[in-house]
């Protein structure tokens, strides 16, 4: 049903104030071919919504939200080593991660608790403990909201980078996607190299972990470092991690010793955000309803009442003062509308 005005608040996990002049909860994939013989795709500047974890609002929406709430899971294929499962887009990434890890399928473990839908998993390429959507992903089933097609796109179209895609750039708001199949290994290799996992599961006293032990351990781990959404709103880490060309990364390291590093593609550094906003003196500072985390610099918060201007303000606050410091540019990870 086609509804006006609708306030956006509770759909987005930042928890801002914003209205969707036209507002359509999508729960069957046919719905959108009705749409758009109507030519209401066409007209009304549709904006595809998931769970709102990566989406800041500095505005009402005066176009058409799509809340995509498209249900499923079916599998689709399967041999002794793997299972090929299709989730509709709507249903929430971690019970997807749940469903995975209840049967002992591999491949999505160290990806537990990351809020949102699978339907916007491929969109940045979802990553988290060493792990990223595209190790699993098989391909999508897309609606074209310019010429009211379906298409399907294989690991290659969607050109999956570090939190990346062909749906941040050429096909940036073109697409609805309407459901993805990921290929889960029945004999899944485990990856505890990453961050505090191999130190929870000692913890834990966990000697012969299985993936479920990896889910848990990394659910523990998340719950310790991030902020819970629905107690202080927050989309995770607001900036990427930036990559910078090796000879601006040594010359950092020679004035900043503790400066850490990942390893990037080709003659690139990459180096973490949350440090140099850390170094910059913002960990823990707020301005106004907004802030930087206290125990992660790199989560913007909403401490109560805060809009959409005021979180942008001060990611571009943030961006300008790192920029001046150390001449390294911060991309946002979060969508900002408006
Ligand atoms: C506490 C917290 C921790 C997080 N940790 C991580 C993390 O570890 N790793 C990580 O990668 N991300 C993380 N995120 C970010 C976020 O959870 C992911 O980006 C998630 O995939 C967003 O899903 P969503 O359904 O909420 O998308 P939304 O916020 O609703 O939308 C995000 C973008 O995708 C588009 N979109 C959404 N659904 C569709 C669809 N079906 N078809 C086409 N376009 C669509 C929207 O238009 C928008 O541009 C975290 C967020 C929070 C709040």
């Amino acid at each position: 049903m086609l509804e006006k005005a609708v306030s956006l608040r509770s759909m987005n996990t930042f928890g801002l104030e914003a209205k969707a002049a036209l507002y359509f909860r999508i729960h069957q994939k046919e719905e959108l071919s009705s749409l758009w013989k109507t030519n209401l795709l066409q007209l009304a500047s549709p904006l595809v919504l998931g769970g709102g974890s990566n989406i800041v609002f500095k505005n009402d929406y005066h176009g058409l939200v799509l809340h995509n709430c498209l249900p499923g899971r079916e599998v689709v294929s399967e041999d002794p080593q793997s299972v090929r499962v299709r989730f509709g887009a709507g249903e929430s990434w971690h019970d997807c991660v749940m469903f995975a890890v209840s049967h002992g399928w591999g491949g999505v473990e160290n990806l537990s608790l990351i809020p949102g839908t699978i339907g916007a998993a491929p969109i940045q390429n979802i990553g988290a403990y060493g792990a990223e959507l595209k190790d699993v992903f098989d391909s999508l089933e897309a609606f074209d909201l310019e010429s009211g097609e379906v298409r399907i796109f294989d690991k290659d179209a969607c050109a999956f980078g570090y939190r990346d895609s062909y749906f941040k750039r050429e096909g940036k708001g073109r697409y609805c996607i309407l459901s993805v199949v990921l290929k889960l290994s029945k004999q899944p290799v485990l990856n505890i190299s990453y961050g505090d996992i191999q130190a929870t599961l000692s913890e834990m006293g966990i000697k012969h972990p299985g993936v479920k032990d990896v889910s848990a351990a990394v659910i523990q781990i998340r719950q310790s470092k991030l902020p819970d959404p629905k107690e202080l709103g927050n989309c995770g880490s607001f900036f990427k991690n930036p990559m910078i060309p090796r000879a601006q990364y040594e010359a950092l390291k020679a004035s900043y010793p503790d400066l850490k590093s990942f390893p990037a593609e080709g003659d690139r550094v990459k180096i973490p955000a949350a440090w140099l906003i850390e170094q910059d003196g913002w960990k823990g500072k707020r301005i106004g309803n907004t802030g930087s985390h206290a125990r992660q610099a790199l989560v913007l918060v909403n401490y109560g009442g805060a809009t959409g201007e005021e979180v942008a303000n001060l990611a571009d606050r943030i961006a300008g003062s790192v920029m001046m410091r150390f001449g390294v540019a911060l991309e946002r990870e979060v969508n900002i509308l408006g």
